[in-house]
């Protein structure tokens, strides 16, 4: 660190969910670790999720720290202590949150006069940042959670709308105007693009987030360059957005404590040593793990199929399984004897994992996930085969990537997207299930999918250390925001 103090003062305001929060404390870490104050603007709830690792990060000397910003729980009509969207519990309350989430411009706005910090880096679902910024006179960044191929594919359905073409649901259409050959089909799509006018709030919404992201100073992108270079290029020229790739941003987690306590500082589900030493029995490459984020609700018939299906495969595996609804918390779904037959060969946990700790192990030979953007290039980073199945977001897209264009992974043929929270009609069959966890695991092709992913993690590390792709994007990026010109 240089004698002179930097100064640059970074605020970073990330969505209230794992999935925004967790990428958004490494990349606070990232910029603090360069002699950068980082301040985290979060509710208060939140902050005792990260609190272990922000104490470390300061004990070892840099400036980073928490900033409360209050959430209008009671404004909103929400009961106290809903603050972060994997507690939400109905539909209704999810309107609440979002309602709870909007009143927080004023504040937003108050604490950026206070602080006057020199940048805000604001998640991307925060639309209305971007004129908060400017109010107050300060840069404002767009941090998303996804990658460039997705942001890539989304510009493509706004620009073309190839959905207007297709006749049916299940019709496969080509993906109009991006560097490779990708069909997906249109229950593989939001509803809100699937049927217009289906949900006019959400219909605007997105308009406000693509409008903020051309009016702000740039975006962040959690992704490296040799991961999706002619999505790199394409972003930059073709959507014409200036855009920095800092990631993996996982990989700032080195030590024990810190990959096993990133997300939930005070509730792993799993004691750590005992996972360790379970993972440690079992030879290099042969777990399953599985995983679908920190939000997914899975059906409890689903959750069968899938129990019935890695049964079926042979393989080891470890389980995170959340509730899957109120009433389903019996877990009536295990199929009867489940737990005594695969003593030994598998582990259920029961609610928060430490997955990068876990993927990093060597036994770890699958990742059986959703195909959320952080768990993905979790994966990658870890070189880890992935068998997808994505569920809702952007999944479907981010699972092309991972199986059409890395060749790092293989489909379970899931079909439909569905909203958070609602049901599906179409189940994933075991038969499905048990195929493709075969064809990343064991064989010839199963190899080539390994060595494929094995590459990706090399060139994953290469890319944040001193000279690599991302750690060149961050250096400039930062030069700019010094001299003021980004
Ligand atoms: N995660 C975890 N343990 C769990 C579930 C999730 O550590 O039991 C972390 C995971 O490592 C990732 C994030 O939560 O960083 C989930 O983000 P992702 O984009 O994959 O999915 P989302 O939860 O947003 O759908």
């Amino acid at each position: 660190m240089d004698s002179k103090p930097d100064p640059l003062h970074i605020m970073f305001f990330p969505h209230l969910a794992h999935g925004h929060m967790i990428p958004t404390i490494d990349l606070a870490r990232l910029f603090a670790r360069q002699g950068i104050k980082a301040t985290i603007l979060t509710t208060q709830l939140n902050t005792n999720l990260f609190s272990k690792i922000i104490e470390r990060e300061r004990e070892l000397g840099f400036e980073i720290d928490f900033l409360v910003i209050k959430f209008p729980s009671m404004e909103a009509g929400l009961p106290e202590g809903i603050e972060i969207i994997s507690s939400i519990t109905s539909q209704e309350m999810g309107f609440k949150f979002f309602k709870a989430v909007s009143l927080l411009q004023q504040p937003l706005q108050q604490i950026l006069q206070d602080c006057r910090p020199s940048c805000l880096v604001a998640d991307g679902m925060f639309p209305w940042a971007t004129q908060v910024a400017s109010k107050v006179g300060i840069p404002r960044l767009v941090f998303y959670g996804t990658g460039y191929f997705a942001s890539s594919v989304f510009d493509s359905f706004r620009r073309y709308e190839p959905l207007k073409h297709v006749t049916s649901d299940d019709q496969p259409f080509e993906v109009p105007g991006i560097p490779d050959k990708i069909t997906m089909t249109r229950r593989q799509q939001p509803v809100e693009l699937r049927e217009s006018g289906a949900n006019p709030e959400i219909t605007v919404l997105l308009h406000k987030l693509i409008e903020a992201e051309i009016a702000s100073s740039g975006v962040i992108i959690n992704s490296f360059q040799e991961l999706e270079p002619a999505y790199v290029e394409h972003y930059r020229k073709t959507l014409g957005r200036k855009s920095w790739h800092l990631g993996p941003l996982s990989l700032c987690n080195k030590n024990m404590e810190d990959k096993s306590q990133r997300g939930n500082a005070n509730d792993a589900s799993i004691d750590r040593v005992e996972c360790l030493r379970w993972l440690d029995s079992k030879k290099q490459s042969s777990v399953l793990y599985i995983c679908f984020g920190s939000v997914s609700w899975i059906s409890a018939a689903q959750l069968t199929e899938i129990a019935e299906g890695i049964e079926a495969s042979g393989v080891d595996f470890l389980w995170v399984v959340r509730k899957t609804n109120k009433d389903e918390d019996k877990e009536e779904w295990l199929p009867k004897g489940f737990e005594e037959r695969m003593k030994g060969k598998g582990l259920i946990i029961r609610g928060w994992a430490p997955q990068v700790l876990i993927l990093d192990h060597e036994a770890i030979g699958g990742f059986m996930t959703h195909c959320g953007w952080n768990s993905t290039l979790e994966s990658i980073t870890a070189g880890v085969p992935m068998v997808t199945w994505p569920l809702s977001n952007e999944q479907f897209i981010n699972e092309k990537l991972v199986t059409d264009i890395l060749r790092v992974g293989v489909g379970v043929g899931a079909q439909e997207w569905c909203r958070w929270m609602e049901s599906r009609k179409l189940l994933v069959t075991r038969e499905n299930i048990s195929k493709a966890i075969a064809e990343v695991m064991v064989g010839e092709e199963a190899d080539n999918i390994r060595n494929r992913a094995r590459a990706l993690k090399e060139m994953a590390n290469r890319a944040v250390e001193e000279g690599g792709s991302s750690h060149s994007d961050l250096m400039a990026l930062l030069d700019g925001l010094r001299l003021n010109n980004i």
